[in-house]
């Protein structure tokens, strides 16, 4: 694919999204993206909530720690029930407050109810949909003990590249993402409010996570990226309207599809980089120290914390050495 940077920094420095702070209390930020579309922040992952007659739809749980403080949120947005929980990976920073959200939310199906699936079945909570590979690895095989109790985990599953839903107005689809920062990755674009969720597979505070001990992989990451880019239109040609289609990462700033072509393109550059190091016949110690991500470190880098400007390096690299097997 042929990349044009230059054109891409000097429209995307133009935009800045017109969002409302709603609230900044229990360290949690709330921001209105659209009439009907919050934003909470500060509880681990972003969460997404979307809001209509049919209820609550949320994305991402957040932390276990901040449950309450983002029920609370919820609450003060309205005083609807949540129907449905979707989550956008296995992460704990995501699915954390699974139990909670869900317990707090009321099912669509009621028994009796048009779809004929009991409540008592369902525990009558909020449904809790994601990919098949998150349920894997939120559970475990009779006999061993799970990473999360039961409640926690999905209430419904899906394998196929898009699962979809109508509701509160909207087409809402699911789309599984098979290998990018994990091997269960899902994006979830809302069709009216024009907005596309796309978890850790998008993070603008540092360089993406991926997890190839969990299935991840750097071109899945870009495969990934790429189907956000696809999904998402900017606010062309008259920039100066600052609309278009909003991308919420998994974490930091509200962004735009010039943003994750940016990312995107960041992403593609340093898996060329060290691609060719290790054509060259460097070993991982060298390639280190060649410095692959150079003139994006300042932005993305860390050389401390759980996932640092190495640890990137290193996950590209074994993607690409284990691709070649
Ligand atoms: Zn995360």
């Amino acid at each position: 694919m042929r990349i044009c940077i230059g054109a891409v920094l000097v429209v995307a420095a133009v935009f800045v999204p017109s969002l409302r702070i709603l609230e900044a209390q229990n360290a949690l930020e709330v921001l209105q993206l659209r009439p009907n579309f919050y934003m909470i922040a500060g509880a681990g992952g972003n969460i997404a909530v979307q809001v209509g007659e049919d209820g609550v739809v949320v994305v991402d749980a957040g932390t276990a720690s901040k449950t309450e403080a983002v029920l609370a949120a919820i609450k003060k947005i309205t005083a609807r029930p949540i129907r449905y929980l979707i989550d956008t990976s296995a992460d704990a920073d995501h699915v954390g407050g699974n139990e909670a959200i869900s317990k707090a939310g009321q099912t669509l199906f009621v028994a009796g109810g048009g779809i004929g699936i009991s409540a008592d079945f369902l525990g009558g909570g909020a449904s809790i949909l994601a990919v098949e590979n998150v349920l894997r690895r939120m559970s475990a095989p009779t006999g061993k003990t799970a990473a999360f109790p039961v409640e926690a985990w999905p209430t419904e599953t899906f394998q196929q590249p898009r699962k979809y839903m109508y509701l509160n107005g909207e087409g809402i689809e699911v789309l599984y993402q098979p290998a990018a920062h994990t091997d269960g990755d899902a994006i979830v674009f809302f069709r009216r409010s024009d907005v596309v969720v796309a978890g850790d597979i998008l993070d603008t505070t540092r360089f993406p996570v991926i997890d190839v001990a969990r299935g991840g992989s750097v071109q899945g990451e870009i495969a990934a990226l790429n189907r956000i880019v696809d999904t998402a239109i900017p606010s062309v040609p008259i920039v100066s309207r600052e609309e278009g289609t909003l991308v919420i990462p998994g974490h930091g700033r509200v962004c735009d599809q010039l943003d994750v072509v940016e990312y995107r393109d960041m992403v593609s550059i340093i898996r060329d980089r060290i691609r060719d190091l290790i054509k060259a016949g460097m070993t991982l110690e060298q390639i280190k120290a060649a410095s692959p991500p150079r003139g994006y470190i300042r932005r993305y880098g860390s050389d401390t914390g759980p996932w640092t400007t190495n640890n990137f390096v290193e996950a590209v690299y074994r993607s690409l050495v284990q691709e070649k097997r």
